[in-house]
């Protein structure tokens, strides 16, 4: 058990840092700590904008790196704050360079507990997509997810949500004048992290205002500029909050739609006996921006002898017509005490082959990462088992 005393203080409470991180701020939440360190109210536009250059644009640690920044201000901020991200407990790398980040975050709000989620980098050749968490957890019990399964939930901050990015490019070595990573496949693009989706832990509509906050810094053209066309926000379903997320913010659109008819669909995704699939897909319709170019993806989790039949194949195609759709198949990534089985390939297969002949390409969604069990669904179990092992280790250390 030596691997691991590291992990030991998850169980402890985490002593939280006396000086705040302004990493993961919004623009108000920079210019509210300018003030905090004495800058004038007139000053704090350019200021703000000048940290924000440094945070977001070149990546700074520290806030001596800032050398616009008088040596004055750059000693009061930092005497009040630091630029510091929350703290990664464990960093896996896949045979396939899919990368997973266990990340420790301290206690925000009332909750006095630190809580861990996980961050997922995939990249392929021509792109490197971030899955990112929304949620410590989820509230939302869909049957064949294990995240879940998990009864902890808090919502994440802002702040937290786009620290994960600022984790990812710190490890892949994605800051400009940094030397890229050289363990794993990185692909060939100016940045290696090119795409966001919200598909990590939890449900983003029930944290709707903090998800939109965090795509309001990750996608402004000053800093980490990551247009709203490459962050996609994947949802089960939560139909009122749809309409919001397009009027208000306006990422790309992925449901969880997995079933074709309600009674299924019921069973797997309990959400939908409030929000139907009739209702699901009005909302899909009236997705601001949707269009042949733009188009809403719509996931469906490949069970075997569960939603896999012909029949709801040539069903999910029917149900899809006029609205501007991309259909991704995914593998189910079983979990342990599931009763589920993900559909043997064949199956898949000739369910792809009806989606296709309907002119829905390439869709079924390759595996990533499971050596290192970064896939969908499989979030959260990881870090409950380092969790158990852990306190195995400092509780009965003689047992192993
Ligand atoms: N809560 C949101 C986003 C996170 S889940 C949502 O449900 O859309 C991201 C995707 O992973 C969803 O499509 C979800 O249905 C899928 N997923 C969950 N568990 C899975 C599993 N065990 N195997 C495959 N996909 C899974
Ligand atoms: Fe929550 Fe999404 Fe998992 Fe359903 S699939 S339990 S909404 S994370």
């Amino acid at each position: 058990m030596s691997a691991l005393p590291d992990l030991a203080p998850a169980t402890a409470a985490a002593a939280p840092s006396p000086r705040p991180s302004l990493a993961g701020l919004t623009r108000a939440g920079l210019s509210d700590a300018l003030g905090e360190a004495g800058v004038p109210e007139r000053e704090r536009r350019m200021r703000t904008n000048q940290l924000w250059h440094w945070i977001y644009h070149r990546g700074a640690v520290s806030f001596d790196e800032m050398t616009n920044v008088s040596k004055t201000l750059r000693a009061a901020l930092a005497e009040r704050f630091t630029l510091e991200r929350p703290e990664i407990v464990t960093e896996q790398i896949s045979t396939d360079g899919t990368r997973k980040w266990l990340i420790r975050l301290p206690p925000s709000g009332k909750d006095t507990r630190p809580h861990e989620i996980e961050a997922v980098y995939i990249p392929e050749s021509d792109r490197g997509t971030l899955c990112v968490s929304s949620q410590v957890g989820c509230t939302l019990a869909c049957t064949f997810c294990h995240t879940g399964t998990q009864t902890l939930v808090r919502n994440l901050t802002a702040a937290e949500i786009v620290a994960q990015l600022l984790i990812a490019r710190d490890r892949i070595g994605d800051w400009p004048g940094m030397e890229r990573a050289k363990d794993g496949l990185v692909p060939d693009a100016e940045r290696a992290v090119t795409n966001i989706v919200f598909m990590g832990m939890g449900e983003p509509l029930y944290n709707l205002d903090e998800v939109k906050d965090a795509i309001e810094v990750i996608s402004d053209g000053d800093g980490l500029s990551l247009s709203r066309r490459r962050i996609t926000v994947s949802t089960s379903g939560v139909v009122p909050e749809i309409e919001r997320l397009g009027a208000e913010s306006g990422p790309m659109l992925a449901i969880s739609l997995h079933a074709t008819h309600d009674k299924l669909r019921n069973e797997l995704v309990p959400l939908n006996k409030k929000y139907d699939i009739r209702a699901l897909l009005d909302a899909c319709r009236a997705y601001p921006g949707a269009s042949n170019a733009r188009r809403i993806t719509f996931e469906y989790v490949m069970l075997k002898g569960v939603n896999d039949s012909d029949a709801e194949a040539r069903e999910l195609v029917r149900l899809l017509k006029g609205i501007p759709a991309k259909i991704n198949l995914i593998p189910f990534n079983p979990w342990p005490g599931t009763k589920y089985e993900c559909s043997d390939w064949e199956r898949i297969e000739q369910f792809s082959e009806i989606v296709f002949r309907a002119g829905y390409a390439s869709p079924v969604r390759t595996p990533r990462g499971r050596d290192i069990l970064a896939a969908c669904g499989q979030l959260k179990s990881a870090t409950e088992r380092l969790r158990a092992r852990a306190r195995l280790a400092t509780e009965a250390p003689e047992a192993e």
